[in-house]
């Protein structure tokens, strides 16, 4: 039946769809971990007690051995252990510790001894707040990237986003102590939802398949129902044919014979009337299973659309960098890898780009971190709205982006790039009343025989460092051992 062929290959895309469900879980979970290695190791070197609990919690994310009860017992005691670096400095001012033994050469008074062990902990003070201002800063640049990689709900997402400035901007301690502690919470329902949401699509197809179970089998037994009573009627029939047939061959009288054939043929004629009915029964019965599942089919037909947008637009999402709108990261990762083997195949010129907009930290430092969010922004903004559709840019992270100029020599894309960065120099962008100038330094690379995607880009980056070099605001390229320099 075509319509068997047409479920078939609507299940075996289901479960496809399934598979990839799961591999971008997979992929999310990854990240998570990746994040948790970084952010451990990001508070590395406080305490060499802290220290050693890190290194289990990455041994464990290493071997893929995450028991919840020990690791439960392990957050306590690394909280004890954040908890006393939290103390630190207050106790180090309470017990001041006795003045330096003075050596033979060191003519110092005691008030002077006092006053350099004085600075030497208010230094040390200061040291270990900007250790954890830089660990903040750290984490809230991680849960940015982790942000672009996960859909959490919309709450979660704006309290995520609110959590992530204060982690970028605030010097209050207390306030991103507690926003260290929101992460790991943000951490989990990331992780839970995606979780939710892949159960949840299981168990919508698990159903699906047990109603075309059902369907088949309501089929299957209503079709030899209908083949059992036709059998029947069938030998019935032959029966009464073949007494018709004994009786003729043994009857001498012709009425006698007459009435018998008369009778055999009603009762033939009540076989026949009675299959009928049955047969009327049976296809009522039928039709009205068929029209009950159609109607099911209609309301999965219009699940599995809604799944199906649901779907598309998840990994949108998943490939979109929110501030900016631009495709993030993974979607370049996974552009890259089209145009590589593109390249690959038809060996047509392909450059690769890098942009970084120069001091930008300034602009965050003067104007502060939502101007700085502008400015990426617009600038995001005028790079789409410039390059040609079939080529592509994307936020690679902070305020770099990356292109690739499929088709284009390296020259021309060059001319590009150029075009873009006065016209980007020449905007008018107006912080606190005040006129800034936002530049942007790009290095750009063709691809050449022998390349890998990593060999090419890491050529554009190199690139771009010769541009920061050459005093920023222009675009340099870097050309391989196998291409000529002009
Ligand atoms: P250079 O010309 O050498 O590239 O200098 P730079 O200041 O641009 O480079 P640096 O790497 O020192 O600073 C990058 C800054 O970008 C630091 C960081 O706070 C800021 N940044 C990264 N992501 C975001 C973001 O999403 N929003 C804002 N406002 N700032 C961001
Ligand atoms: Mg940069
Ligand atoms: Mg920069």
């Amino acid at each position: 039946m075509s319509s068997d062929q047409s479920w078939k290959d609507k299940y075996f895309r289901e479960l496809e769809s399934a598979e990839q469900r799961e591999e971008r879980w997979k992929a999310e979970r990854n990240t998570l971990e990746r994040m948790l290695v970084r952010t451990s190791l990001a508070s590395a070197g406080l305490a060499p007690e802290l220290d050693r609990l890190l290194e289990r919690v990455r041994s464990d994310l290493r071997k893929n051995r995450v028991d919840v009860d020990s690791w439960r017992k392990l957050q306590e005691q690394i909280d004890r252990q954040v908890a006393l670096l939290d103390d630190m400095p207050a106790r180090s001012t309470e017990k001041r510790p006795g003045p330096p033994a003075a050596s033979a050469c060191e003519q110092t008074s005691d008030s002077e001894t006092a006053d350099n062990v004085d600075f030497t902990i208010r230094q040390r003070a200061v040291e270990s707040e900007g250790q954890r201002l830089r660990i903040a800063r750290r984490v809230g640049h991680l849960l940015g990237q982790l942000l672009g990689q996960v859909s959490l709900e919309p709450d979660a997402e704006t309290a995520a986003r609110n959590l992530q400035r204060a982690l970028l901007t605030s010097d209050n301690w207390d306030e991103l102590r507690e926003g260290l502690d929101q992460v790991a919470d943000l951490v989990i329902a990331a992780v839970t939802r995606s979780q939710r949401e892949f159960e949840a699509f299981l168990k919508r197809l698990d159903e699906r398949l047990e109603m075309l179970q059902e369907h088949v089998s309501l089929q299957s037994s209503a079709q030899s129902g209908r083949q059992a009573a036709a059998e029947k009627l069938d030998r019935n029939i032959q029966e009464e044919i073949q007494q018709v047939g004994r009786h003729i061959e043994a009857s001498t009288d012709l009425q006698e014979l007459k009435q018998s054939v008369t009778s055999h043929l009603e009762s033939i004629g009540q076989m026949v009337g009675r299959f009928r009915v049955e047969e009327t029964e049976r296809e009522k019965l039928l039709s009205g299973q068929l029209m009950a599942m159609q109607e099911k089919v209609a309301v999965m037909e219009a699940h599995s659309e809604q799944m199906q947008g649901q779907v598309r637009k998840e990994r949108e999402r998943a490939m979109t960098d929110l501030l900016t709108q631009l495709p993030n990261r993974e979607a370049w990762q996974e552009r890259l890898s089209f145009e590589f083997n593109r390249w690959k195949r038809y060996q047509y010129p392909l450059t690769i780009g890098v942009l970084d907009i120069d001091l930008f930290k300034r602009v965050n430092d003067s104007y502060g971190h939502k101007a700085g969010d502008r400015v990426l922004q617009l600038v995001a903004r005028e790079i789409k709205n410039r390059l040609r559709n079939t080529d592509f840019v994307a936020r690679f992270g902070g305020e770099e982006f990356v292109l690739l100029f499929p088709e284009t020599a390296p020259e021309d894309a060059q001319a590009v790039m150029d075009k873009l960065r006065v016209h980007i120099s020449a905007l008018p962008f107006h912080f606190g009343g005040e006129p800034v100038t936002i530049t942007f330094s790009a290095g750009l690379a063709a691809f050449a025989p022998g390349d890998t995607e990593e060999s090419a880009f890491e050529r554009s980056d190199r690139a771009l460092y010769v541009a920061k070099d050459a005093g920023r605001n222009c675009v340099r390229v870097t050309h391989s051992a196998s291409q000529c320099n002009p």
